[in-house]
């Protein structure tokens, strides 16, 4: 078995260390034996969907994203045709941004691949913290840390998961990103994964299960130091009372 981890303009998207994403995605197949690579993608180059199991695409500021919109156009058709035929993706904040029809910003309206019906407004006050989520995909609460000026609206798509603690989508809505098919949309950093190797699992049986067509059972690995550092994060911000999980 061998899966390849693509990494998305990674010059221009790796904000609060979201590459520490795609280190994982690989330290935790190769724990369990399995081959893995990972095949950096430049803005600019020509992208190969069909040589990817799974993509990652991190945060960046307003400029990046204006920057990466160009870019985007030319891989725009092939994309959408790895999500619809479900094609594993993790996107974090910027990227998940970009994935919609478009991010307005205080000066201007960045285009975005429009993959996903969603669109997000910038507005004054950073949404800035710690964030505790609740997903009904984990049994584990999911943590990350979220730092974005841009509010998501998205409309009937099935959110990541319910706030239990910070802004998530819009500040107010009560949920945080959003999941279609197999790709992941977040605005969680931290990196994501290390902190949640539920989450991290949960990527690489989906993408195990579409490139060989049947479920495939990861190896259980310790996590120790991983649940030690969720749980840290979970204790601090939300009292027992307000978690069901
Ligand atoms: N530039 C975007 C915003 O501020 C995304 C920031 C990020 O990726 N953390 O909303």
């Amino acid at each position: 078995m061998k899966l390849s981890i693509g990494h998305l303009y990674p010059e221009l998207f790796n904000l609060y260390g979201d590459r520490g994403n795609v280190r994982c995605l690989l330290k935790r197949l190769q724990w369990r034996g399995i081959e893995a690579e990972v095949i950096p993608l430049a803005a600019g180059e020509k992208v190969d969907f069909n040589g990817l199991d799974i993509l990652c695409w991190g945060g960046g500021s307003d400029r990046g994203q204006e920057m990466a919109a160009g870019y985007l156009k030319e891989i725009r058709k092939d994309f959408k045709a790895y999500v619809e035929e479900d094609g594993v993706v993790l996107a974090v904040c910027a990227a998940y941004q970009l994935l919609g029809n478009y991010y307005r910003t205080e000066k201007k309206t960045i285009e975005g691949l429009g993959i996903l019906d969603i669109c997000t407004q910038w507005k004054p006050g950073r949404l800035v913290g710690n964030a505790v989520l609740e997903s009904p995909l984990f049994s584990t609460p999911v943590v990350g840390f979220e730092n974005h000026g841009g509010r998501t609206e998205i409309g009937d798509h099935t959110p990541l998961g319910r706030v239990l603690f910070g802004h998530g989508n819009t500040g107010n809505s009560g949920y945080e990103g959003l999941v279609y098919k197999n790709l992941f949309a977040t605005y969680l950093h931290g990196p994501l994964l290390p902190k949640n190797p539920e989450v991290c699992d949960g990527l690489l049986e989906r993408a195990l299960k579409r490139k060989y067509g049947k479920e495939i059972e990861l190896e259980p690995l310790s996590d120790i130091p991983e649940y030690r550092a969720n749980r840290n994060i979970v204790e601090r911000y939300t009292p027992p009372g307000s978690r069901h999980i």
